[in-house]
């Protein structure tokens, strides 16, 4: 039996300016999964992501959660976005406290928690991220991986269901780029559904278990790593390099 927690059905979008930036996109994701959503620049990625938890109402067709259509109700709406968390690409978007503790404790604080309960989410938060000396610190005095750890923190703390992340690596070096990849392993084991969006081919093959495919506002393929990296003409046709590791197999056989 399938588990499907996060779909769209015939999921379409277009700006104001008459950009047609999704056209018909349905996708299904299941409980659990470790998922990868990859394309070139201008793909439509962000705008898909910003769909998963309600923040932009779709042109035509919906977004499903266990089945059921996206509200635009308030009250239905906060409920969405305490089960979709989503860190954005810049952690300047999201972080805005002055100190890390104040930055985690905003969300759980609006949710009506209490204060000790708040507290023990932010430090189980820092915990989990690895920044547990951090908490008195201004957010934008750290470095930049420092900063999406505190940006993931500040979701965690939420307990979503599913986590969506806009490109996690951009801007890291490689070893930062693997300690956010390790850290969202770990948040998978514990339960969480993780969904990324990313163009570092390299990084992703080894850690999710389903990859779709995006170009120009369409999903043109979808399935294993291995089956999206054995697939050339795909990979082409999105505008992607081959991983480092695909490369390697080419050249040997
Ligand atoms: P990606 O995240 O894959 O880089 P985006 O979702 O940011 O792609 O963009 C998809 C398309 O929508 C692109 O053609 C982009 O130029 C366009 N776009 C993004 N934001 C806006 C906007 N606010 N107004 C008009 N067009 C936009």
């Amino acid at each position: 039996m399938t588990n499907i927690q996060l779909s769209t059905e015939n999921l379409s979008f277009t700006y104001p300016d008459g950009t047609q930036a999704l056209k018909n996109i349905n996708i299904e994701i299941e409980k659990g999964e470790k998922v990868a959503i990859i394309g070139p620049n201008g793909a439509g990625k962000s705008t898909l992501f910003s769909h998963f938890n309600g923040l932009t109402e779709p042109t035509s067709g919906c977004v499903k959660i266990e089945g059921k259509a996206i509200s635009f109700e308030k009250d239905e709406l906060l409920k969405v976005r305490q089960k979709v968390g989503i860190v954005f690409q810049d952690p300047n978007d999201q972080l805005f406290a002055p100190t890390v503790k104040e930055d985690i404790a905003f969300g759980p604080m609006n949710l009506g928690l209490s204060y000790d309960e708040v507290e023990k989410r932010v430090e189980d938060a820092l915990k989990m991220v690895g920044m547990e000396n951090y908490e008195n610190k201004t957010p934008h005095h750290l470095s930049g991986g420092q900063q999406k750890r505190i940006a993931i923190a500040g979701i965690i703390a939420m307990k979503p269901e599913i986590m969506i992340l806009d490109e996690p690596t951009a801007g890291l070096d490689p070893q930062g780029a693997l300690k956010i990849m390790n850290l969202l392993s770990e948040l998978n084991k514990e339960g969480i559904t993780i969904v990324i969006s990313t163009h570092d081919v390299d990084l992703i093959s080894q850690y999710v278990n389903k990859i779709f495919v995006m170009a120009d506002g369409e999903i043109i393929g979808d399935g294993t790593p291995n089956e999206i990296f054995s697939n050339e003409d795909l990979i082409k046709k999105a505008n992607l390099k081959l991983p480092i590791i695909s490369e390697l197999f080419k050249v040997l056989n």
